[in-house]
């Protein structure tokens, strides 16, 4: 290779250019999953490499399933994942925001404003709108809880369902709340979720403790154990291992049989050990060699092997236990406890059922085909962040755009302290939150135009404080109070939409702005002369 080709074969673009080009490419990005947006959203067809089809409307799996090449759309889709890391829900909402906020970007800077004016001005508002949050947040009372959950399931499944999975999810929830020094973490990882296909949806249900589909390692062990101490291994109870790190040197006849009675009693000295210290419940990573079945089960050991390492981690979690590598080095200190420990057959199939102190709950998802399964399966994950979330931080917004209309007026009047450009910027971003409540009210199949100027002045005109719960019941199709109707989000997940777009389009205004800065500083802000289209 005689020249660097990494340049070779790329187009540069630089300047007003590329900027024009990377938001065209998150507008491209908003149109794939705009029609999924809101209850009455359309579902999409995705089909992979091996031609495995899956049937959605959540806009972060359609984007993360694209095969996206441009960086900026990439940029987008991360975002919309961080969104669903942190919130699980708003993803749809986060992308269109973002995508948004660039094209009303492109427009001021088509009139001269400078990306960094604007950026200054995009910031200025996002700040804006978190202060202004506080007047617009109810309290998530139980009721209105499981009114969020059922929400964010809106037009993901069908609506008895909503209410089956919201009920189950809030009920999760409560199984793993835990009490920290610095206030309550719920953390929606704790609940298992075991797929069953078989059955109807509808007999999805929550069991208390953690659920696994496996058998104890023979039946001579305890079916059935009231209260106990635990021991995780993350290792096994077998003798491969032991040979891999014993050098032996066979000379005589007979050696190999010794060698082989002398791993036997070390691995029956680790069952002594486990016994001696009042274990009854054992989980191990990898095997548990058989010669060694009979001496767990006389010791009254229940054991269980090949258990997954994430299963081991929520065993760790649910009973106080420490995972460790080696059976002969556990001490007291390592074992967990436990309230009990069975087996079950369901569909002939065996469970092993362990509650704990700490709660822990799983959840058994069920559906005639496997695409009912997983359906099942991501909304009642869905449902559960929301749970999750709402005990944490327990308030919540209206939704069907109430929220983003009532920031948008509030926008417009802050934007007044503010000369110049910076206040074009802060009105660009009050109209681009009202993209949630046009694509809500399009994909009804109402006029988003007309829906939008009718929301916003039945919010203006509205008596007492409540104008601003008022948007968009896309079920009735008319404009009400959404606290009342029941439609209400987290503040958590409006709040990191709202942050989350905001940060993904400044960095892309922020691209070019280097760009820019290097070709020539002046140009952006001068008035518009050049061949832009
Ligand atoms: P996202 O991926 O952004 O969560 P969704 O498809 O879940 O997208 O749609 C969420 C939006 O739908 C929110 O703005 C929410 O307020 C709105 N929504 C949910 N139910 C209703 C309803 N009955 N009427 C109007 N809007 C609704
Ligand atoms: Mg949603």
């Amino acid at each position: 290779m005689s020249e660097v080709p990494i340049l070779k074969e790329t187009t540069r673009s630089t300047g007003r250019e590329a900027l024009r080009n990377n938001i065209t490419a998150a507008m491209a990005l908003a149109g794939a999953v705009r029609t999924t947006l809101g209850p009455l959203g359309q579902d999409k067809l995705l089909i992979d490499d091996e031609g495995r089809t899956m049937v959605t409307n959540d806009g972060v799996t359609v984007l993360e399933s694209a095969k996206v090449e441009h960086p900026v759309a990439k940029m987008l889709i991360n975002a919309s994942t961080t969104q669903d890391r942190i919130a699980r829900d708003g993803t749809t909402s986060a992308v269109l925001l973002s995508a948004e906020l660039l094209q009303n970007a492109w427009e001021l800077v088509l009139q001269g404003v400078h990306p960094s004016a604007i950026a200054r001005g995009y910031r200025r508002a996002e700040e804006a709108c978190r202060e202004h949050f506080a007047k617009l947040i109810v309290d998530a009372t139980p009721e209105r809880q499981r009114q969020a959950a059922v929400t964010s399931l809106a037009g993901k499944i069908h609506e008895a369902m909503q209410h089956h999975l919201a009920g189950l999810a809030y009920e999760a929830a409560q199984a793993v709340v835990e009490e920290r020094t610095n206030g309550i973490v719920v953390d929606p990882t704790r609940v298992k979720i075991l797929t069953q296909t078989g059955g109807a949806m509808t007999d999805s249900h929550l069991v208390t403790g953690l659920v696994l589909a496996k058998k104890r390692a023979t039946d001579l062990m305890p079916k059935h154990l009231d209260s106990g101490k635990i021991a995780l291994v993350d290792g096994g109870l077998e003798r491969r291992e032991l040979m891999s790190s014993v050098n032996v040197n066979l000379t005589k006849a007979g050696v190999l049989e010794e060698f082989r009675q002398q791993e036997k009693a070390l691995l029956h000295e680790q069952v002594d050990h486990l016994a001696a210290m009042g274990v009854t419940l054992l989980a191990c990573k990898e095997g548990i060699d058989d010669d060694v079945h009979r001496r767990l089960s006389d010791a009254g050991i229940q054991a269980y092997r090949r258990v997954a390492r994430s299963d081991l981690d929520l065993l760790a979690r649910g009973t106080n236990a420490t995972l460790n590598h080696d059976i002969s080095s556990l001490t007291e200190r390592d074992l967990g406890v436990f309230i009990s420990s069975r087996n079950e057959r369901w569909n002939g199939v065996m469970h092993w059922i362990v509650e704990t102190e700490e709660g822990g709950a799983t959840f058994i998802a069920k559906g005639s085909t496997n695409e009912t399964v997983g359906e099942v399966e991501r909304c009642f994950a869905d449902a559960l962040g929301v749970a999750c979330q709402l005990l944490e931080e327990p308030h919540l917004l209206p939704g069907g755009g109430a929220t983003q209309i009532a920031l948008a007026r509030h926008l417009r009047r802050f934007a007044e302290q503010f000369p110049g450009r910076e206040q074009l910027a802060i009105e660009a971003f009050a109209d681009a939150l009202e993209v949630i409540p046009r694509v809500l009210a399009q994909n009804a199949g109402l006029d988003p135009l007309d829906t939008l100027l009718q929301t916003v002045a039945k919010q203006t005109t509205a008596e007492g404080d409540e104008g601003h719960f008022i948007g968009m019941n896309v079920r009735t199709k008319v404009p009400a109070n959404m606290v009342e109707e029941g439609v209400v989000e987290p503040l958590r997940i409006t709040r990191q939409v709202l942050s989350g777009a905001t940060e993904a389009a400044l960095s892309v205004l922020r691209i070019d702005d280097v760009l820019w800065a290097k070709q020539d500083p002046t140009v952006p802000d001068m008035p518009e002369t050049d061949d832009e289209s």
